[in-house]
């Protein structure tokens, strides 16, 4: 127990590391990293240095969309090296138009601009969200609403647009031009929307993640989000959705703001979009394409090879039938997780999510954290991430099959029979 505990308390960041370990490495130190360092993966499973064996229920934090090494992806992305790599937003690039083809036929947006990373795609969505501000709504000084408890990324716009203050302190000043609201909180939207706007426009976009991730795992409510698209429609305000993590098939349809029976103006994309190949998208309604030649750009961005990523995990979403997929696997780990909570009481108060992206969620009074219980399941060979000090995540590929849910589930039962 002693063991498992300073395991935990050293990945939480805790116990402070040997000064020799710190400065053995010349990586900064921003990260409070697992011990653990990971050399291969195949499918839902990594291994270690040491050789030993763990099912992956983080997938490089929802990113590995079909798992590691996947022989599809393979082929695809040696293909596209041996054609070509990357070239330059100066050319038309085949790839990228393509990739927005597809999402544009699958998605309610109209077209796409393609980033690296989250935080990205979101610093273009705060871009446009400006723009449209001073353009459409003649706002001198446009605000853009957000949630409390959201993650938006971390460059200084998104960090501003992250409702956390834990995540602005040491970084101000903050970005001018953002306020927040309660999630799932009717009342305080509408009070946020009312300070801005009781003397006139100034309220640009309302950025918001259709479930939170990071924040706790925690779903949109569908009321909540119907209120916010009817008062964003009323004052010609954008409603820009962050998909980022929930985005390309993890709820078990292709985007979260399917299960809350909204359209949003624009969306974002990342994380599980490039199958682990840095990949962000900012996808919009023709009517919020405000963007002209010169108005943004990205050097990475949509080059061949990162499209060709986004392009095969499009296609084998749809060739295995992976939404369907999903549901299913979904179904079964929320279940187990159920189970779970009704066998550790003392642990847990409750299980939450969409499809492959499930939270247990501790007891406030539980006597470990989220991150001292993914900590102990690196013992049982089980890799977990924390959303926040009370939530125990799981976002495995999407390609984890029954028997992988139910090793899953193993797993996580042995992990709390010994912490418990
Ligand atoms: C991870 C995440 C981001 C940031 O993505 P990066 O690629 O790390 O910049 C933004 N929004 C949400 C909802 C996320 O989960």
């Amino acid at each position: 127990m002693t063991g498992l505990v300073d395991t935990a308390l050293q990945a939480v960041g805790v116990s402070k590391p040997s000064a020799q370990a710190a400065s053995a490495s010349a990586v900064m130190n921003t990260y409070s990293r697992f011990p653990l360092t990971l050399v291969r993966g195949k499918g839902c499973w990594v291994w270690d240095d040491q050789g030993n064996r763990y099912l992956d229920a983080v997938a490089g934090i929802a990113t590995d969309t079909l798992g590691h090494s996947d022989r599809v992806m393979r082929r695809s992305l040696h293909r596209q090296l041996r054609r070509i790599q990357h070239v330059s937003n100066l050319y038309r690039i085949p790839e990228q138009e393509e990739l927005a083809s597809w999402l544009v036929h699958n998605s309610c947006a109209d077209s796409a601009f393609f980033c690296s990373s989250g935080a990205e795609a979101n610093e273009a969505a705060i871009k446009l969200a400006r723009k449209h501000g001073h353009h459409r709504r003649d706002i001198e000084r446009p605000v853009i609403l957000t949630a409390a408890a959201s993650f938006h990324g971390r460059t200084l716009a998104a960090v501003t647009a992250t409702g956390q203050p834990k995540y602005h302190k040491g970084f101000e000043p903050v970005v001018e031009g953002f306020d927040y609201f309660t999630y799932n909180d009717i009342d305080s939207f509408e009070a946020a929307l009312q300070k801005h706007e009781a003397d006139g426009p100034k309220v640009a976009a309302v950025l918001i993640e259709p479930l939170q991730g990071e924040g706790g795992v925690n779903p949109g409510d569908r009321t909540f989000f119907q209120t916010i698209r009817e008062r964003c429609s009323e004052r010609n305000i954008l409603l820009i959705l962050d998909e980022v993590q929930v985005g390309m098939g993890r709820s078990g349809r292709l985007w979260g703001y399917q299960q809350l029976g909204i359209e949003p103006d624009a969306f974002t994309l990342a994380k599980g979009l490039g199958g682990g190949h840095a990949i962000g998208a900012l996808l919009v309604k023709a009517e919020a394409d405000l963007f002209q030649p010169g108005d943004h750009a990205s050097t990475f961005g949509g080059n061949p090879f990162a499209c060709r990523a986004g392009l095969t995990v499009a296609r084998e979403i749809e060739r295995r039938g992976l939404l369907q997929h999903v549901e299913q696997r979904g179904a079964q780990l929320q279940q187990g997780l159920e189970l779970l909570v009704e066998r550790y009481p003392n642990l847990f108060e409750g299980s939450r999510g969409w499809g492959l992206l499930q939270g247990l969620v501790l007891r406030d009074n539980s006597d470990f954290t989220a991150p001292q219980l993914a900590a102990a399941a690196i013992d049982q060979r089980l890799l977990l991430v924390a959303a926040g000090p009370r939530v125990l995540r799981m976002v495995p590929p999407l390609v984890m099959t029954r028997r992988e849910v139910q090793q899953l589930l193993e797993r996580l039962d042995a992990t709390f029979a010994n912490a418990g």
